[in-house]
């Protein structure tokens, strides 16, 4: 992007661009303004209407029971099976052959799933994990690329009770040991290995390896798909291979109801902030909001769109939305195996072209590596079946949402920036497309029936115009339950800060109109002088230099200021690391946000330190600056980028 555009887009937020809902969209919207109406005048009511848009066997007369918090149950008395509510439903509503996933794989291949296969394979599936003796309760690990046999394999755990620990494929045996040993997991579902930037990548040595620490002792069974093909060591009477076991069993099951607070799955948290958490959520309450917030977030139509979350099946939001929120509204979506520029970096762009996409959901990082490849590349591909786009997992500064909603939405679709956590289970803060008149990097509004603010240290509200601390005020239903063996842990990190209200970790402030955008994690949040000064705000300066494609600040302890900001950046394409450019910088962040807010340092980076999930790991900046020894980096994508960072830091502070 050039400077001209640059300078437009400096215009477009001045003059506070705001962009309302398409007219054709808002006319058919799922959801209008009517649920916030509803929700405002009563709540639970309003949950227990949603709860009703799934199937249950016995169905909840209680809505929330709160007499025991933080410890939330809701529609206890209820039963349901989530498996059969993702799938059998829609069969059984005429829709077998409606299709659940295209899959794409990384090499090219692909494969249809309609609902009534998917039917059969969670059936079978199900069938054997029951021979492998498996039972209602037990923990299952599962280790996969992105392939259907991922969601089977969830779809399967929930159809029988067990619930499932799914670890990113990406992960070390340590990261896989570790959270098979803290679930306690009986059996773990993984491949010979999935297709990772054109050649096959192992899985199953991993899990090997992991087996042998302690602590793993009670896996009995290793479910292995084959994938790739490649050489697999095998340990006889403890593998089996998928195609041995499933092809075989009876596509007939019949699916148990369970109560609505049965354990449905735990998740670990990406790691950003430090240890991960394991997370629990349980089945009636996360399955009514994960699948009212797709309903209502994506607006989606099941009998016309297709539907794209480019999540990796092992974060929070490949369960909530590839799998739960989006299989229990019968949508049409794809799944795709492997790297946006594999084999060239217009794959994204050319598999919407190809399903014609409609929806697509994905991350700021991900947009700002495109913005990097440039705009030309997706200018190559048709992509006009797409009408809605979401961004979730970091802020999105207002420079990425506006390339995002420029060059992949042809400045027509309206972006949804949800933001949400693996604690909440689905998204709590979000415009709705048909309703919200949005504005570049505000997530904006509470949704209906969510119950969120901003507070003061003293935990008092702050006033519209001001910053703070973001809290959750109301219990909602797919509220984490707690951390999996460790209440403790879960009083201590959310309930034990601000009473009665849950804390999210954010930092956020609230525009004039109250609309909520959020400024990062409140540890990263840096005090210069007396200045509260938001990470989210310093990295959105520099982003919407036209030299600078992605930036991370910390603040790192200062004699004198208290805190000094560092800046670390990666430059576009074309940009170069020349004379003068740290002083261009500076000079560009004290226009945009004042001289306070101006980095001390400027260091161009090639990488910075993210998490598998593509978040900026700040806290590993702040201990390199502070020339600490670094925190936890088991979820970080590559450890050497921290060696190259180092090695840049001694350069001398630049004179303020
Ligand atoms: P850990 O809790 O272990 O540090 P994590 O917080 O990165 O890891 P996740 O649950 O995957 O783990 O991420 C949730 C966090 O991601 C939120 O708390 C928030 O900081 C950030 N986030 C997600 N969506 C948004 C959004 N739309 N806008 C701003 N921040 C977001
Ligand atoms: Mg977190």
């Amino acid at each position: 992007m050039g400077v001209s555009s640059n300078e437009s887009l400096a215009n477009l937020l001045k003059e506070e661009r705001r962009f309302a809902p398409p007219a054709e969209l808002a006319a058919a919207a799922n959801v209008t303004a009517e649920d916030y109406k509803k929700a405002a005048a009563d709540r639970l009511e309003f949950w227990a209407a949603k709860a009703r848009r799934l199937t249950w066997d016995i169905a909840p007369t209680e809505t929330l029971d709160w007499s025991n918090p933080p410890f939330a149950k809701w529609f206890a008395d209820g039963k349901l099976n989530v498996a059969y509510n993702c799938v059998d439903r829609h069969v059984e509503a005429g829709h077998g052959d409606r299709v659940a996933l295209h899959f794409e794989g990384e090499p090219g291949d692909s494969r249809t799933v309609t609902y009534a296969e998917l039917r059969d394979e969670v059936s079978r599936a199900a069938n054997a994990l029951t021979e492998l003796g498996v039972k209602a309760g037990d923990r299952v690990a599962i280790y996969l690329p992105m392939i259907p046999e991922a969601v089977i394999a969830m779809l399967a755990c929930a159809r029988i009770g067990a619930p499932h620990s799914v670890v990113f494929g990406g992960f070390s045996a340590d990261a896989l040991a570790t959270r098979i040993a803290d679930a306690d997991a009986r059996v773990v579902i993984t491949a010979d290995g999935g297709y990772r930037r054109g050649k096959p990548s192992a899985l199953k040595p991993a899990v090997d390896e992991a087996l042998t620490r302690p602590g793993t002792e009670e896996v009995r069974s290793v479910l292995v798909v084959r994938r790739t093909g490649q050489e697999t060591a095998w340990t006889e009477g403890r593998d089996v291979w998928w195609h041995d076991v499933v092809p075989r069993q009876s596509e007939q099951h019949t699916p148990q109801a369970f109560d609505a607070e049965h354990p449905l799955f735990i998740l670990y948290t990406s790691g950003t902030t430090g240890k991960p958490k394991g997370i629990l959520h349980t089945t009636g309450g996360y399955l009514t909001q994960a699948s009212y917030t797709h309903h209502a977030v994506f607006d989606l139509k099941p009998e016309t769109d297709v539907y794209w979350c480019t999540a990796d099946i092992g974060w929070v939001t490949g369960h909530s939305y590839i799998v739960y929120g989006p299989l229990s509204n019968g949508a049409t979506q794809v799944l795709y195996e492997g790297t946006p520029d594999t084999p060239h970096q217009g794959r994204w762009w050319e598999i919407i072209q190809k399903y014609r996409v409609s929806i697509l959901y994905t991350a700021p990082t991900a947009i700002r590596t495109c913005m990097k490849w440039g705009e030309d590349v997706p200018a190559k591909f048709d992509l006009s079946s797409l009408r809605l786009l979401g961004s979730v997992g970091e802020p999105i500064n207002p420079e990425a949402w506006i390339w995002y909603r420029k060059h992949i939405g042809a400045d027509r679709t309206p972006i949804v920036d949800t933001w949400w956590q693996t604690e909440t289970g689905a998204i709590m803060i979000s415009p709705l497309p048909g309703v919200t008149t949005t504005k570049p990097g505000s997530a904006q509004n509470p949704l209906p029936g969510i119950s969120a603010t901003v507070i003061d240290d003293e935990g008092n509200e702050v006033p519209n115009g001001s910053g703070g601390y973001l809290v959750l005020t109301e219990p909602w239903p797919s509220m984490l339950r707690t951390i999996w063996g460790d209440d403790q842990r879960y009083l201590d990190t959310y309930w034990s800060r601000f009473e009665n209200r849950y804390f999210a970790g954010d930092g956020a402030k609230k525009d004039d109109d109250g609309d909520i955008w959020l400024l990062g994690r409140v540890d990263d949040v840096m005090l210069v002088s007396g200045h509260n000064i938001s990470t989210t705000e310093v990295e959105s300066a520099l982003v919407s230099h036209p030299k600078v494609a992605e930036a991370a600040v910390v603040g790192a302890s200062d004699p004198t200021t208290g805190q000094a900001i560092a800046a670390f950046v990666i430059l576009r394409g074309s940009a170069t690391e020349e004379e003068g450019l740290a002083e261009e910088l500076r000079a560009h962040v004290a226009k945009e946000l004042g001289p306070i807010a101006k980095p001390k340092r400027i260091l161009p980076v090639a990488e910075l330190p993210k998490t598998r999930s593509g978040k900026i790991m700040r806290r590993l900046l702040r201990d390199v600056a502070e020339n600490r020894q670094l925190g936890d980096v088991t979820t970080l994508t590559d450890s050497t980028v921290m060696e190259l960072i180092q090695s840049k830091l001694p350069a001398a502070p630049s004179e303020d």
